[in-house]
């Protein structure tokens, strides 16, 4: 069969598309059976099968069609879009993470020069955003378990290859919740596999950076996670309690407001210390960091997620105080005031927690009886028992904590 040109569609092709749009994947697993259905057939405008499954959301569509062979990075597209471009434009992150897992380069640009990622982060998908900046394909892991040049030995042994990728795809960069992926695992947790591990995270941030198209935010990202290793090795190597020495640390909060002050000086010291000092990304994330006191907003962990996933509008979504994790619902029932993804996350921060709680919950309550006292002069009424449950009840949903759930130090 000829290669395809644009608009040049066997009848059953048509039926094709028609197929996709209806969201029919039994018919289109048919179709794609014929003789006359390439699968990457190109529409009037250089649209693919694929890129139309990605626009429309349809993600057993674009799964059946990759199966099919469908090229993820045809780039026929008139404008120059690809079916990663199409993917991030639907907002479907399920659909976005597979178009990157079949091979979808992320540095291609579309006529008007911007990448997928751009794309995506012009209308609003932040969490396509983040799924694209984070990508780090597990084959380009797995080229360090090979033997390269003269090297008897691979940089990095088989074995840990999968513990590691879990790592660098972990979707919080929090360094709490960066230790307890290393702790889980007990082929990672050990000095010499940290080291090895370490070597190679800062191998890929300098191929990042001297590649052609920088990638400064995975050049940034693989530092970052090869700062955490390596703190894990020095705590393995000098502390009898080990990473949960570590964790604690990172959680400990100091007397007067439960501030992490360990967590916010280890993630500065992190991004002061990558290696190229003149990428850009590093003097923008100095910037915004080094004028702010330690125990203020933004705290560097912010900065340098919002940096690294493209994240905006933090407040919008809630993280867990211990993890970073993003979605965290349970409160902690006696303040109200920070929250965490579940028991464990809330039983690991409680040894620090504990010490602010009590005045957390004062700080609330007097909030909640100062405003309700302005409703009260506002609508000149009696306050009785109901009202003011209802106005409390109201009061409480309002005062939502920040996303680091720190503590005003008043
Ligand atoms: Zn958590
Ligand atoms: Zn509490």
């Amino acid at each position: 069969m000829s290669a395809p040109k644009k608009g040049d569609l066997s009848s059953t092709e048509k039926e094709l598309f028609q197929v996709i749009t209806a969201g029919d994947v039994q018919e289109a697993s048919r179709l794609l059976g014929c003789k006359d259905v390439r699968v990457n057939c190109l529409d009037e405008y250089g649209m693919t099968p694929l890129m139309h499954a990605a626009y429309k959301g349809k993600a057993d569509m674009c799964k059946l069609l990759l199966q099919h062979g469908a090229d993820v990075n045809c780039n026929e597209h008139e404008h120059g879009y690809t079916a990663l471009m199409f993917a991030g434009l639907s907002g479907k992150t399920d659909i976005t993470w597979m178009m990157l897992d079949a091979g979808a380069e992320t540095d291609v640009v579309n006529s008007v020069g911007r990448t997928a990622a751009q794309m995506a982060a012009f209308v609003g998908q932040h969490d396509c955003v983040t799924v694209i900046n984070n990508f780090f394909s597990r084959a380009r892991l797995d080229y360090y378990t090979k033997p390269q040049g003269l090297e008897k030995e691979p940089k990095l042994p088989p074995k840990l290859a999968g513990p590691l990728h879990k790592v660098i795809m972990s979707t919080s960069l929090n360094p709490v919740k960066l230790v307890l992926l290393v702790k889980e695992n007990p082929l990672l947790a050990e000095v010499e596999a940290l080291d090895k591990c370490r070597r190679v995270m800062e191998l890929i941030c300098e191929k990042c950076v001297k590649q052609q198209d920088m990638n400064e935010v995975l050049a940034m990202k693989m530092h970052f996670i090869s700062c955490v290793l390596g703190k894990c090795a020095s705590f393995l190597k000098e502390r009898e309690d080990k990473l949960d020495g570590l964790i604690k640390c990172l959680l400990k909060g100091r007397e007067s407001d439960g501030f992490p002050v360990f967590q916010e000086k280890f993630v500065r010291e992190c991004i002061r210390k990558f290696p190229y000092c003149n990428a850009t990304l590093l003097q923008q994330l100095v910037r915004s960091i080094a004028p702010v006191e330690i125990g203020n907003d933004p705290t560097a962990i912010s900065v340098l997620t919002q940096a690294i996933t493209g994240q905006v509008g933090f407040m919008d979504s809630e993280f867990c105080t211990t993890c970073g994790e993003k979605g965290a619902e349970k409160r902690c029932s006696i303040c109200k005031m920070v929250i965490y993804c579940d028991q464990t996350c809330q039983k690991m921060h409680w040894f620090t927690h504990k010490k602010v709680c009590k005045k957390l919950q004062e700080q609330r309550e007097k909030q909640e009886a100062e405003s309700a006292k302005l409703r009260e002069n506002k609508y000149g009424q009696r306050n009785d028992g109901v009202k003011q449950k209802e106005q409390q009840q109201h009061s409480s949903r309002v005062l939502t904590p920040t996303h680091t759930c720190r503590f005003p130090s008043q």
